[in-house]
């Protein structure tokens, strides 16, 4: 039964990947590499400048995926507030200024081990003398761990956690449990909280929201489109035979 869930949702991410159009009738926006027609641009706000610094430590499979949250940080963010590193690991040789951030006093890593402290009790940012830097590991749950697991210099850190909201907007990316937020989310209600102004919050999830709305109304698309389809035999790329046995789920059901 478990397994049967599973692989719904599996395929259910398979659905939502999807390409609405076939691959070759399609643009790609250059920023969000994302159909034209789903582009989330517009929606993200322009070059923020909070006083803390978002640091991203990313799983190197988290970038193929389709549904990213990371570039939205990047791109909402001015530069010098958004630094991305990628690795299974950190730091590596590759990390230029990593080792400095990962020990300094002043760094907290959002991740929800068993020593971490809700963020609400830290001093706001106005009232430390220095910002701080928060650090946020991009990836699935296992990935996360894994990273947390090979990186010795995160033990050290000072570790925090989200207690206030907990609950995932993202609706289309499935979260493990209730109490996972993506990384846009986390970073979004911790930049609110430490920077006690909560338009962080607002202006960030703001392109989350059209992204979810656009994958949902896509979803539909491609589902109603599936007799065309068949019918047609015009969708040039080859349906997965995990995702053709969901449709016909759905279609019996
Ligand atoms: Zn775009």
């Amino acid at each position: 039964m478990e397994s049967d869930v599973d692989e719904m949702q599996d395929a259910w991410n398979d659905l939502v990947g999807l390409p609405a159009e076939p691959p070759l009738m399609r643009s790609i926006c250059t920023t969000c590499r994302r159909p034209q027609t789903v582009c989330w641009c517009t929606y993200v706000p322009s070059k923020l400048e909070p006083s803390c610094r978002v640091v991203i430590l990313q799983h190197p499979a988290e970038e193929k995926r389709c549904l990213r949250t990371a570039p939205m940080l990047q791109i909402a963010l001015t530069e010098r507030k958004c630094l991305i590193y990628k690795g299974k690991k950190f730091p590596q040789q590759r990390h230029a200024g990593l080792t400095d951030i990962l020990t300094d006093d002043n760094s907290l890593l959002l991740y929800p081990s068993k020593d971490s402290v809700d963020l609400d009790v830290l001093l706001k940012v106005d009232q430390v003398s220095r910002p701080y830097n928060l650090i946020l590991i991009d990836g699935t749950w296992p990935q996360a761990k894994g990273i947390y697991n090979n990186t010795p210099a995160l033990h050290k850190m000072k570790q925090v956690k989200l207690v206030r909201s907990t609950k995932s907007e993202y609706v289309i990316r499935t979260q493990p449990t209730d109490g996972c937020l993506s990384t846009l989310e986390s970073a979004a209600e911790a930049l609110a909280i430490l920077e006690d102004d909560d338009t962080y919050r607002d202006l960030l999830k703001r392109p989350l929201k059209a992204l979810c709305e656009f994958q949902i109304h896509h979803g539909a698309v491609v589902h109603d489109s599936k007799e065309f389809r068949i019918k047609n035999n015009t969708y040039p790329k080859k349906l997965g035979k995990r995702l053709t046995k969901f449709l016909n789920v759905l279609e019996t059901s």
